[in-house]
Order: structure tokens, then C-alpha cells, then sequence
């Protein structure tokens, strides 16, 4: 077991252009890669890796595994899950950190059951434990309590966490490291499943709310969709996205994609403000992390104060109107 060293980093790309949720899993990994004493390690896979591991050295990765071929071009769970594996029996590897995106999850489950070893799903803190464990901390419990779980007796541990949780490094341009390049080629009888087109969400879902500096996120307190049109123009004009609880995604006024939450997207954005939601633990779990928190809401002991910033009590149809317009003002 003392073997296995180092934490990796899987750095989950689009287009070649590595994802937040990696970048911002390199920042804690290296945290979590000093406190031991170990490297910090980018894993990539792909067809063309030059600017995504470029981008993982600038934040903070202390050596680059890149793995290209054609095969590689879209994600794949088959063709992905068999380089990591043939890495991780080359490299033994202590850790390996992936996203809890839909492909995240899809190649870190399959490589820890071929690997016969425990993955942690979900995340939403890591340490280091007495022993030089990774404490994998997570909601459980319908989110009522977190539970800390270690994988003490296989290597290495695995873990999927949520985007959002950790905040990326400043990014350095001008740090080095090495960057290997391993050959993996997957056969294409391997491979049961192709991208046959890619098709766009309907409606206009705008700034992904994993990506969003400033998210306005709409309650029951909106009463209807239409009144979500209000929080659109505020979110406008801040430069942010719209988000929502789960209650206004269930009714039907806003789609899945962007409920905040434990059943929904962990965001840690600059700004977030809550817009008549109460501040339930399964909706606080998926933003406390926000820089700066600003409640709206009409009831002053609605739990969403006691986490807030700066709260507003009163009738968010009085207040929101007036905010787009003071910031309209600022704006001009
Ligand atoms: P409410 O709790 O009904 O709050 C509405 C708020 O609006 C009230 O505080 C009220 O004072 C205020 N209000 C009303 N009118 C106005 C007005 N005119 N001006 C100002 N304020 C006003 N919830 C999530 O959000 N995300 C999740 O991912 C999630 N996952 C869950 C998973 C499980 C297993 C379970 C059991 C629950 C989950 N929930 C989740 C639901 C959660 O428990 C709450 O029910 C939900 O978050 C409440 O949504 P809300 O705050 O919009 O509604």
C-alpha cells in the first residue's frame, strides 16, 4: 500500500478546454497533495491536450499525464475508464480527485469497480486524516447530516466531487512541470458507445450556473414562472444566471438544470442572492460556499439569514424592481 503515492487530479475537458470543476479540483488536491508531501498530478485524456494541460500547469498541477488519440476526441466511458486504469496500474496512484459531472461519475464508478477499490460519491469537503487517509466528507441523510468516510483498505481512493465546492488557484502562466505522454490506444470494438449529434438544450438556459460569478436564485416566493422574468433582468444586469430551489424547479417554473441544491448544482459563486427561498439544509448545501450571500425575504427568521451576508426583509417584488433599477443607474 505505501507504494501508492501522489494525488491525481482528473481534468475533464470539452472541446480541449479543460472544465472549472477540475482546475478548481487541482487547487484542493495540492492542499491536500502538501499536507502529505506527495504531487499534485493532471490526469488528461483526449485528442488534443496542449492547451488544457497548459492551463492545469497554470493552475497549480505539479506534473501533466496526457493520453491523446482519436478515439478520445468525445467522451467515452469504455475508452476513458480502460486509460485510467492501465495509469493507475503503472503509476499507483494514492488519490484520484474526479468532478461529479454526468462523465465524472460515469469513468470514476467504472474504474474504481475495476480496480476493486472504494470511491466516495459526491463530495462536499476532503481532508487528511491522522492516518494519511483522505476524509471524504459528503450530505447524507437526505442532508440532514454529513458523513465522513475513509477507504482504508484498498488503494487508491476514489472520490467524485461536486463542482462549485472548492475554488480554483490563481492561475501562474509562467510555472513549468513535466508533462508525460503515455501511448493507451483503446480498440474500437472496445468502445460501445458514439456521439452521434449533439444537440442544445432548449431555451435560452444562459451562463451555466457551475461557471456563474453571480447567481439570482428564485423560491416558492415567486408564486409563478412568469415572475422569474424579474430575476432574469437583475441577473442581466449584475452579469449573472438564473438559479432556483428545488420547489420552483418542481413546479415547473424553472428547469432541472438549474436548481442549486442537494439533488441539484453545488455553486460557489461571488455573489448569490436568494430570492424568496427559505434556506432549507438540502437548499444551503448547495451554496454556502458562495463568496457573499444576500438574502430576500419577507419572513425575518427564514433560516436563510442565520448564512447570510446581508439580508433584506420585506416583499421581493418591491425590492427586486429597485434594485435593477439603482444598479441600471450604477451601470450607465
Ligand atoms: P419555501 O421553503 O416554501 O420558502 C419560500 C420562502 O419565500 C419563505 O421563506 C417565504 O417567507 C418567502 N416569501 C414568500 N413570498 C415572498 C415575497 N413576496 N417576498 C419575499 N419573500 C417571500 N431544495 C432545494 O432547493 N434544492 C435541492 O437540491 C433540494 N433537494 C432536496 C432533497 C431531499 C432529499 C429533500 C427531502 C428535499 C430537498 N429540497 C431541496 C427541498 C427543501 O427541503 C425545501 O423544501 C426547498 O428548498 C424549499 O424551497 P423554497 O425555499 O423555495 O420554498
Amino acid at each position: 500500500m505505501s507504494d501508492y503515492k501522489n494525488i491525481w487530479v482528473f481534468i475533464e475537458t470539452a472541446k480541449g478546454e479543460a472544465k472549472n470543476v477540475g482546475l478548481e479540483l487541482l487547487n484542493e488536491g495540492k492542499r491536500l497533495a502538501q499536507v502529505k508531501q506527495e504531487k499534485v498530478v493532471a490526469v488528461i485524456i483526449g485528442n488534443n491536450n496542449e492547451a488544457a494541460a497548459q492551463v492545469a500547469i497554470a493552475y497549480g498541477a505539479d506534473q501533466v499525464i496526457s493520453i491523446e488519440g482519436e478515439e478520445y476526441l468525445d467522451f467515452n466511458a469504455d475508452g476513458y475508464t480502460n486509460v485510467m486504469v492501465q495509469l493507475v496500474e503503472k503509476y499507483l496512484p494514492s488519490t484520484i480527485l474526479v468532478g461529479a459531472t454526468n462523465n465524472g461519475r460515469d469513468v470514476a464508478s467504472r474504474t474504481a469497480t475495476r480496480l476493486r477499490t472504494g470511491l466516495t460519491a459526491d463530495c462536499t469537503g476532503l481532508d487528511i486524516n491522522e492516518d494519511g487517509l483522505v476524509a471524504w466528507t459528503r450530505p447524507a441523510f437526505g442532508g440532514n447530516l454529513m458523513a465522513t468516510i475513509l477507504c482504508p483498505a484498498t488503494k487508491p481512493q476514489i472520490g467524485t466531487i461536486r463542482p462549485g465546492v472548492f475554488k480554483k488557484a490563481e492561475p501562474d502562466a509562467s510555472r513549468t512541470v513535466e508533462i508525460i505522454k503515455e501511448e493507451i490506444k483503446t480498440p474500437v470494438e472496445m468502445i460501445r458507445t458514439k456521439i452521434v449529434d449533439t444537440i442544445k438544450a432548449v431555451g435560452d438556459l444562459g451562463v451555466k450556473l457551475e461557471e456563474a460569478e453571480v447567481i439570482v436564485s428564485g423560491g416558492r416566493g415567486l408564486e409563478k414562472p412568469e415572475n422569474f422574468a424579474l430575476l432574469q433582468e437583475l441577473a442581466d444586469v449584475l452579469g449573472g444566471t438564473v438559479g432556483a430551489s428545488r420547489v420552483a424547479v418542481d413546479a415547473g417554473w424553472v428547469p432541472v438544470q438549474k436548481q442549486v441544491g442537494q439533488t441539484g448544482k453545488t455553486v460557489g459563486p461571488k455573489i448569490y442572492i436568494a430570492v424568496g427561498i427559505s434556506g432549507a439544509v438540502q437548499h444551503l448545501v448547495g451554496m454556502s460556499s458562495s463568496d457573499t450571500i444576500i438574502a430576500i425575504n419577507m419572513d425575518p427568521d427564514a433560516p436563510i439569514f442565520d448564512i447570510a451576508d446581508y439580508g433584506l426583509v420585506g416583499d421581493l417584488f418591491e425590492i427586486i424592481p429597485v434594485l435593477i433599477e439603482e444598479f441600471k443607474k450604477l451601470k450607465a
